[in-house]
């Protein structure tokens, strides 16, 4: 017997993260000598501003190397609280919050508190990359919304009352998406909150960890800020994105206190709590105003903007403007059945080989996201590999 079919079904039936599966094979080429630009990982360049570099050197000369509570310091607790407050209006206690290893791990406590075998989880598509596996890992049911580019990749009310049935247990969306870079408005959610206010057992999920990082004056609101349905929400955020902190993992949810009190018992079994220093270094990023970020936030704008400038002139590919996070997922079945260089591209994947093979570009495929037609492209690289990169790619195509 096959060493593959003693693991669990639970895990046979989940895939690799692609994400991280294509950003280890830009490594692997990039040690061997090749000049890689990997577009493929949501990982920001910037290193994590010097007020919270300094905070988490003390952290470690005032001897915070100990277990914390499981659910996070109760100080930083706090000021997650006063977060909530000052950014999205959200009133939390600190009984309503856990602090996790990431936004990963927040949202795997939420699914495991939440679901039982065959339960239904509603997910639009695109949808981030994790979501669908970490269900199938819980061994509950993904119904997906799909959502057009002409709609921005949002969904439409009507669309989320036909997938609701007696099962539905979850919700679970992220605005800014993460990959389509779209941003769900006031009343976009409002309508939204309106379907979930006639079912209160529904849960919802919303992961705002790109919440900062909204463009041409979009802004972000939380869907908890709904009165109706506050207690029904999980909101889930974190520091790897806004501070650029993604190797420090920590993550956070402010969301009902029996939610709050399940991801508490499944964290003491599994993890015991996050990391310590990166908890007190957490305390100081997240009492700083957003203002203190700004400079990341306009950098990614510019970014984005060259992107946009950069992607018109290839030929094939047909894109919306992102107003959030820091990918564009642009569709390129324009080029499905066509053979490039003497392959025959067949779908997004092989699409997405294609570029690594002929430009060392990386990208990720649109499949990895739910969404077979498009390539997801990261732009949160310098200028200089963002031009170099679209050169490439532009050189090979038209
Ligand atoms: N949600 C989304 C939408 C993401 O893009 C990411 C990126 N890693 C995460 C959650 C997880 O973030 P973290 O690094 O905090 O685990
Ligand atoms: N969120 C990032 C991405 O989507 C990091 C990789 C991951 O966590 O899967 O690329």
């Amino acid at each position: 017997m096959k060493n593959k079919f003693r693991l669990s079904h639970r895990l046979q039936n989940i895939s690799y993260s692609q994400t991280i599966a294509m950003s280890a094979k830009a490594r692997e080429l990039k040690n061997k000598g090749y000049d890689v630009i990997n577009l493929s990982l949501g990982e920001p360049d910037f290193t994590p501003p010097n007020f919270v570099l300094s905070a988490a050197k003390k952290a470690i000369d005032e001897g915070y190397h100990y277990y914390t509570p499981v659910s996070g310091y109760f100080d930083l607790k706090k000021i997650i609280c006063e977060k909530f407050y000052r950014d999205n209006r959200l009133k939390y206690t600190p009984s309503q919050i856990v602090v996790s290893t990431g936004a990963k791990q927040a949202i795997m406590n939420v699914l495991l508190s939440l679901l039982n075998k065959d339960d239904e989880v509603i997910i639009p598509a695109p949808y981030w990359v994790s979501y669908l596996q970490m269900v199938k890992f819980c061994e509950s049911s993904p119904v997906i919304i799909p959502t057009m580019m002409k709609d921005n990749f949002k969904i439409h009310p009507e669309q989320l009352e036909k997938a609701i049935t007696s099962k539905t247990k979850l919700f679970l969306f992220n605005t800014p998406c993460n990959p389509t870079g779209s941003v769900y408005s006031y009343e976009e959610l409002k309508d939204l909150a309106e379907v979930f206010k006639k079912h209160p057992k529904i849960m919802i999920l919303s992961d705002e960890i790109y919440e900062h990082i909204c463009y041409s004056y979009k802004k972000h609101t939380s869907i908890a800020i709904f009165p109706d349905i506050y207690h029904q929400v999980i909101t889930v955020n974190g520091l790897s994105k806004a501070f650029s902190m993604t190797g420090w993992r920590i993550g956070y949810i402010g969301a009902p206190e029996w939610i709050a009190q399940s991801c508490d018992k499944i964290q003491g079994q599994m993890t015991s709590c996050a990391n310590s220093i990166a908890q007190r270094a957490a305390i100081t990023a997240l009492s700083a105003h957003s203002n203190k970020i700004e400079y990341m936030v306009k950098e990614f704008e510019k970014r984005r903007n060259l992107v946009l400038d950069m992607i018109k002139e290839i030929d094939g590919f047909q894109f919306y403007k992102p107003n959030g996070a820091f990918y564009i997922f642009p569709k390129i079945s324009y080029f499905f059945g066509k053979k490039l260089y003497g392959k025959m591209i067949k779908n997004s994947d092989v699409f997405s080989e294609f570029l690594l093979e002929k430009t060392q570009v990386a990208t990720v495929s649109g499949s990895a996201f739910g969404d077979n037609e498009c390539l997801r492209i990261s732009y949160a690289s310098s200028e200089d590999k963002i031009i170099e990169a679209f050169t490439r790619i532009k050189k090979v195509l038209n």
